[in-house]
């Protein structure tokens, strides 16, 4: 088991119900009454709702693999932007722009170490650009200091999401929507990189909406500009994602996975 895994097991925030403050208190497991444990005969059995609810963190923090475990910060490589190569005549280099997203990436562990809250990144750029390498940096970052974090792909969880309603599933829609909406910090790549529907539009600003009022920040990365943005995922979404978000962007050349493949 990679550390990440363990790390994440043991740091992932459990989807919290409201309680109801009216008249008879309103529990999430009536079995248990929220004490986890179940008392018979004097021996404290563990509740079934905990052993559910484990399997729901496991479940969603299946997507952190072990080469994402590897990416921090030394090891994200300036060398590969070049210094050279604008973006449009008198704009910034490749290499200023990565300069700028490792500083927003750093920046942001920092901030959230400081206040625990605060402005989210969003990471655009190409396919092999480095931006999951930055997510995967700030998740290893936090991560280090016990932070909460949670990585979705973004095509995966909705297709999680969409079997919820096809199979008899271990959880339900309303259970994995929970668990990502209040993770302390939520990591979502690729986004764009799915279908476009009313529904999965509804999915992504239900998510990111419920982040925003409350200030729970996101790193999010995308192949897409904002203009492709505002097609595939929806205005009222991206508009939030805007307000809650620094924008960087990557470019490279060549893809750095396929450079990294030859060895240079
Ligand atoms: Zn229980």
């Amino acid at each position: 088991m990679d550390k990440i895994g363990k790390l994440l097991r043991k740091n992932l925030p459990l989807a919290k119900e409201t309680k109801e403050e009216t008249d008879g208190t309103k529990y999430r497991c009536p079995l248990c009454q929220d004490r986890g444990i179940i008392i018979n005969d004097d021996i404290a059995y563990q509740c079934q709702c905990v052993k559910h609810r484990t399997a729901l963190k496991n479940f969603l923090s299946a997507n952190v693999t072990p080469v994402i475990a590897t990416y921090t910060f030394d090891k994200f490589q300036l060398s590969y932007y070049s210094p050279h190569i604008q973006i449009e005549s008198g704009g910034p280099t490749y290499r200023a722009l990565a300069e700028g997203a490792l500083h927003g990436a750093k920046e942001f562990v920092a901030r959230y170490l400081e206040q625990k809250n605060g402005t989210g990144l969003l990471l655009e750029g190409n396919v092999g650009s480095g931006k999951t390498f930055l997510a995967g940096a700030i998740i290893n970052a936090l991560i280090e200091h016990e932070k909460q974090v949670l990585f979705l792909v973004v095509p995966d969880f909705l297709d999680d999401l969409r079997a919820t309603y096809q199979k008899q599933g271990e959880f339900s829609e309303a259970e994995l929507m929970d668990t990502a909406r209040k993770a302390e910090v939520l990591v979502l790549d690729d986004l764009g990189a799915h279908n476009f529907s009313d529904w999965t539009q509804n999915k992504i600003f239900s998510l990111i909406n419920y982040r925003m009022n409350h200030g729970l920040p996101c790193v999010i990365t995308t192949n897409l500009s904002i203009g492709e943005m505002n097609d595939v995922v929806g205005l009222r979404t991206v508009s939030r994602i805007i307000q809650m978000c620094k924008i960087y962007r990557l470019y490279v050349d060549e893809d750095i996975r396929v450079v990294l493949h030859r060895g240079r």
